[in-house]
């Protein structure tokens, strides 16, 4: 049978999006439900593909004969002619995806006109204004799209008739200033083509349609793409959709708007929408005129107010999912011109899945599945402190939520060169386009003087979950000079400015930001992601204020709690490295005397803050010489206290010869002096330091004397920790609160370390147990982040009750990488060359270390069943990484708190992936 590459709205299967893209997909689908939607038909994605793949850009035989049937039908329909100069048929010609890709592609208008053509719709329309403008809307989207035309080759005519006529706004010109316009346009098109522009419709058609097909391979919609990984498979071509014109722009009782079922930026249970009364679509979305919010539409027009109401219900009963549709009024009649699944940000897909699941529209399942786990992020997002002093300069409207402070850049070109130096910018602009797309990738926020919340600004920046303040009017930017101007203060070019989103001020400098917060929308949703899934989120957390937070992301536990980096604190760090320094046991014994109260305070603070939870305490990782400061330092230091000792002597000669010359007199003030006795301590304890440093010195540290290798050189170390835990918990234990420590040897590679370990653990438990008369319960278990304990984990299962897997070092010994190195010298080469597809740092290497892991997991509870095994390493909070990870059976993941969100929805798709 032959392929059939054309579809009318009545026939095209709504649910074949690979086929008929989402836009024609859905306008067969709202055809077929009742809605109304001017008569048109969808060219396939096939023919689509099928044009890019020939080297001659041929359509499918047949496939304009198709066209020219459905338009003898579309003429039937209509009662129109296209190409008649009594009664014309125009037509919109629009592309479509699989994946929405809002503005990426391209648009023509009003096809089909011609000066014959247009005499009939000036006719029809009894409006001549109307029609040249039409006409010349026409040219010149025709012009850009099809033909190629520069914009601003169109711009400068248009802006030498205004001026002329001396007029500001479009709408002030006159029926003759437009044909002027159009006249002058036609001129344009065949200056800048060498050819006329195209005067029989059939031949627009075509050319049009390849139009669209060629701007599938642009670099706009390349770049869209691979900025949002849609791959081939995802999205394979456009369809194009051919639908008769309807028109808002033909007087008062016309109109042209946008709506959302529900706000996109709350997710509010409400109608969201703007208009323009007399205007064409892209009017509204291209920010030309700002346009009116819905709620005013219920005065104005009060029967299509209703029918907007009627529309949202059928939409979402029918899709159930908020909906993103674009609708026209034409001359009191109302018409729904395409409809899609709305992009919003995060807090509104929170908001209306739990509204959604409790209004019955969908279930639970279908509110988790709806929310990219990545997409929590955004509602971390940083915001203004509210106490902060600072008066906005300029007001605009709230586009997309969030706060972002930086560098005022005028062009996405700027944007883009800045951003990829690290700076932070703010990309300002009158309005945005489509081509500013990169800009958008490069900036922490977007600014804007002109257009409404579903200005392409706002669109893109919400889909994006960056935060935009639109059409801040109060602006004027003056791209060229690099300068903004609000009221008697100028922007200049790198100038700091602060954006709020959710509220849409601008302010000048940087002002404050303090942390999101949770709503308890996201409470919800993820208490049914918690119910979904086996799998526990613990956090990755080293002080009590780190488990306080963590607990407040929704944190079951503590996977880890690096014990070092308590170490670190100014107050102790003089202990700790009297610890290190110390010749004898003794000295060294001495010095961790001090440190265990200290420790076992920690401990306590974080297990009273988890209880009951449990809490798992890593003994001391890295190399001691860290704590040290480097030779190269020290060296320094001691020239400079060699100096210094000069200097006080010098200056305790000087205060004595003052005394001598003013003596009687008041003597002037020469300042503190240091006794030199101070400056040759300082200089004997810095001299014993570089001797430490230089006999810790390693050829490779960070594969030498660290974690349970120094553990078990300096058994009293490790020792102290297992002390303080277990007295902690003891203590914790005696007032009231249950908790469950669990003790974890870093580094081990073979089942006698953690012997020797397990047996300082036994000792110290007895004394403890005696010490307190109490019973303290804990767990005892090893890190996995060595490739030999990988492959030993049936052994290393006898002696640990857990596994936690460090997948950070277990990548680097998986690889043979450094990270630094990698990071900084050849991964970025290898990624681009597509040798490794990601960053295995950030994305677990699931065929190398995933397969590692997974053994491990196997040998592991081949000896110890119910073994308990998690993941600590950076991976943990990795959407991808986590689903693996619920895959081969992991009790857990543990991740920083602020991704503690997103883990628990990725932990919750994970399991419902694996039950239908
Ligand atoms: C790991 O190696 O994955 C790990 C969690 O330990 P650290 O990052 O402290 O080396
Ligand atoms: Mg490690």
């Amino acid at each position: 049978m032959k392929k059939q590459y054309v579809f009318g709205f009545e026939k095209g299967d709504g649910h074949n999006k690979m086929l008929l893209g989402g836009k024609g997909a859905n306008l067969c689908e709202m055809t077929q439900i009742g809605i109304n939607v001017p008569p048109g038909f969808v060219i396939t994605t096939e023919a689509c593909l099928y044009y890019l793949e020939k080297p001659e850009n041929d359509l499918p035989a047949g496939v304009m004969d198709e066209v020219r049937a459905q338009m003898r039908q579309l003429e039937e329909k209509t009662d129109k002619v296209f190409g008649g100069s009594e009664n014309p048929l125009l037509v919109s010609v629009r592309s479509g995806s699989a994946m929405s890709m809002p503005g990426m592609m391209d648009t023509i208008l009003n096809l089909g006109l011609n000066t014959d053509t247009l005499k009939g719709l000036i006719a029809q329309t009894g409006n001549e204004r109307f029609g040249w403008d039409a006409y010349r809307r026409f040219i010149q989207l025709f012009g850009k799209v099809a033909l190629g035309v520069p914009d601003e080759a169109f711009d400068d005519v248009f802006d030498a008739v205004k001026e002329k006529a001396g007029v500001k706004e479009d709408v002030a010109l006159t029926a003759r200033d437009l044909r002027e316009i159009a006249d002058r346009f036609l001129e344009t098109v065949e200056t800048e083509t060498g050819k006329p522009f195209p005067d029989d419709p059939m031949e627009q058609l075509e050319i049009a349609v390849k139009a669209v097909f060629d701007s599938w391979s642009g670099k706009r919609a390349i770049d869209y793409r691979r900025e949002f990984n849609i791959t081939p498979e995802m999205a394979n071509g456009t369809a194009v959709n051919l639908c008769t014109m309807v028109f808002g722009n033909l007087g008062d009782d016309s109109a042209t708007g946008v709506g959302f079922t529900r706000y996109p930026d709350t997710g509010e249970n409400r109608l969201f929408g703007e208009y323009l009364v007399n205007a064409q679509g892209e009017d509204v979305v291209a920010g030309i005129r700002t346009p009116k919010t819905i709620d005013m539409m219920e005065q104005e027009m009060p029967d299509m107010y209703r029918e907007l109401q009627v529309l949202r219900e059928r939409l979402e009963t029918h899709y159930h999912e908020v909906q993103d549709f674009e609708f026209t009024i034409e001359n009191g009649r109302f018409y729904c011109l395409q409809t899609r699944n709305g992009k919003m940000n995060a807090a509104a897909l929170v908001r209306t899945s739990v509204d959604m699941a409790r209004e019955g529209l969908i279930d639970k399942r279908q509110a988790l599945l709806r929310i990219q786990p990545d997409l929590l992020e955004q509602l971390l997002f940083p915001r203004l402190d509210p106490a902060t002093q600072h008066a906005p300069v300029a007001r605009g409207l709230s586009a997309s939520p969030g706060a972002a402070v930086g560098l005022a850049v005028f062009d996405a070109d700027r944007a883009e060169q800045q951003g990829h130096t690290g700076q932070r910018v703010i990309l300002i602009r009158e309005e945005t386009k489509p081509e500013d797309i990169h800009g958008f990738f490069a900036s922490q926020g977007i600014l804007t003087a002109r257009g409404g919340k579903t200005s392409h600004a706002a669109v893109v920046a919400r889909g994006m979950g960056k935060p935009c303040v639109a059409g801040a009017e109060g602006i004027t930017v003056d791209v060229r000079m690099r300068k903004a101007f609000v009221g008697d203060h100028t922007i200049s070019e790198g100038d700091l400015i602060t954006i709020d989103g959710t509220t849409g001020d601008v302010y000048l400098g940087e002002v404050p930001m303090i942390e999101a917060e949770f709503s308890s929308e996201l409470g919800i949703l993820l208490g049914w992601a918690d119910e979904t899934t086996h799998l526990k989120i613990m956090a990755n957390a080293d002080t009590p204020q780190d488990a306080e937070h963590a607990l407040k992301f929704g944190a079951m536990g503590i996977g880890l709690c690096r014990t070092e980096r308590m170490f670190n604190d100014a107050a102790r760090l003089p202990i700790v490295i009297e610890m290190i320094v110390a010749d004898t046991t003794g000295d060294r014994q001495a010095a961790l005397n001090k440190l265990l109260p200290i420790q076992r305070e920690d401990f306590k603070g974080i297990f009273k803050a988890m209880a009951p939870r449990p809490v798992t305490i890593r003994l001391l990782d890295p190399p001691i010489h860290e704590f040290l400061p480097s030779e190269q330092q020290l060296v320094e230091e001691l020239e400079q206290l060699v100096h210094l000792k000069d200097t006080v002597m010098g200056m305790n000669i000087l205060s004595d010869a003052v005394r001598l010359i003013y003596s009687g007199r008041e003597m002037p003030v020469i300042g503190d002096l240091t006794d030199p006795m101070l400056v040759d301590e300082a200089i004997e304890k810095k001299e014993t330091m570089l001797k430490k440093v230089r006999v810790l010195s390693e050829v490779n540290p960070m594969l030498g004397h660290r974690g349970v290798r120094l553990g078990l050189s300096f058994p009293e170390i490790y020792s102290m920790q297992i002390t303080a835990v277990l007295e902690a918990a003891a203590e914790c234990g005696q007032e009231g609160f249950e908790v469950s420590p669990e003790i974890m040897v870093p580094q081990v590679c073979t089942s006698q370390e953690l012997k020797k370990v397990k047996s300082y653990v036994d000792s110290v438990h007895a004394a403890v147990e005696a010490k307190y008369g109490v019973k303290v319960d804990f767990k005892f278990g090893t890190m996995m982040e060595v490739v030999r304990a990988c492959m030993r984990a049936g052994s290393l299962a006898e002696e640990a009750e857990f596994f936690s897997f460090g997948t950070n070092d277990l990548t680097q010994a998986a690889f043979s990488f450094s990270r630094e190195d990698a990071e900084n010298k050849f991964l970025p080469m290898y990624n681009e060359l597509g040798i490794l597809q990601d960053n295995p740092f950030e994305v677990l290497d699931i065929k190398g270390v995933g397969k590692l892991m997974q053994l491990a997991v196997e040998w592991g509870r081949e000896t110890r069943p119910d073994m308990k095994v998690g993941i600590c390493g950076e991976h943990g909070g990795h959407p991808e990484s986590i689903r693996f990870c619920h895959d081969i059976g992991l009790s857990y993941v543990s991740c920083s708190g602020p991704r503690i969100p997103m883990a628990r929805l990725a932990a919750a798709h994970a399991a419902l992936a694996s039950t239908p």
